[in-house]
């Protein structure tokens, strides 16, 4: 792998950039400390972001693959640098909420922390210009944006990535709160896990102190940023 060659940038987003490499199969993703938050509205830097967030999910990919999940993460290259499989991303962002918080509370009026009696699937169609909607599963199969068929995969997906990771956190003292995660198709058109898990996509509280180590701090100006994405990657670490 150390010999693949790292060609033309193809995207950059908020958070990274995926180049295409010389084996049309795998992109290299390459991880930046910019945030924004509020659809591009705030602007920002968190030092040493970009490579907490490439380590941290490549670790969790891992964990995932290890419990039967199949991701994107092929090999990391660098602090900032990870060789990932070519899919074509899915335009959703499909959330999940253990705890209401953020959209879901102002939304329904439900008190932030409240534990919801099993966990929601929401999705949200991936469009900027549109300001992220909420979008239903016959909006979803209707407008072509996924088929029937792919939409039960996210689903399943989705809820085992959750199984996976709750445990997990809690068994470092972290509550997952919530998170977003995006789906790609690979060219046999199976459904893989991919993008990025990280503070910047979950939210995570100390399970002691109700403490937010995550990318609110940086949304609703907590102070303490770059010490609550350390934290994490120390506690992570430290499994
Ligand atoms: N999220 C994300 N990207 C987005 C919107 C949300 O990664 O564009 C994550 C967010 O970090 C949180 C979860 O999805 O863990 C639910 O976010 P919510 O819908 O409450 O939106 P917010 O309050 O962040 O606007």
């Amino acid at each position: 792998m150390s010999d693949l060659k790292k060609l033309n940038q193809i995207y950059e987003g908020k958070a990274k950039k995926v180049f295409a490499t010389d084996s049309p199969d795998l992109y290299i993703v390459e991880y930046k400390d910019d945030a924004t938050a509020f659809n591009g509205l705030k602007h920002g830097t968190i030092a040493g972001k970009g490579v907490i967030n490439n380590k941290m999910s490549n670790l969790m990919f891992a964990l995932l693959e290890k419990h039967g999940v199949k991701t994107h993460f092929v090999e990391q290259l660098s602090d900032r640098e990870t060789v990932v499989k070519a899919v074509k991303i899915v335009p959703l962002e499909i959330i999940i909420r253990n705890v209401a918080a953020g959209s879901f509370s102002k939304r329904y009026g439900v008190e932030e922390g409240t534990a919801l009696k099993c966990p929601t699937l929401e999705f949200s169609l991936k469009d900027d210009a549109l300001n992220d909607p909420l979008i239903n599963d016959s909006h979803i199969i209707a407008l072509g944006v996924a088929t029937e068929k792919e939409l039960d995969d996210i689903r399943t997906l989705a809820y085992k990535v959750n199984d996976v990771l709750k445990e997990f956190f809690l068994s470092i003292g972290v509550k997952l709160i919530d998170f977003k995660i995006e789906a790609g198709r690979l060219p046999s058109g199976e459904i893989i896990l991919a993008d990025e898990i990280s503070p910047d996509t979950c939210r995570f509280w100390d399970a002691k102190t109700n403490e937010k180590l995550d990318k609110d701090r940086f949304r609703r100006d907590l102070g303490g940023v770059e010490e609550a994405y350390q934290e994490i990657f120390k506690r992570i670490n430290s499994k």
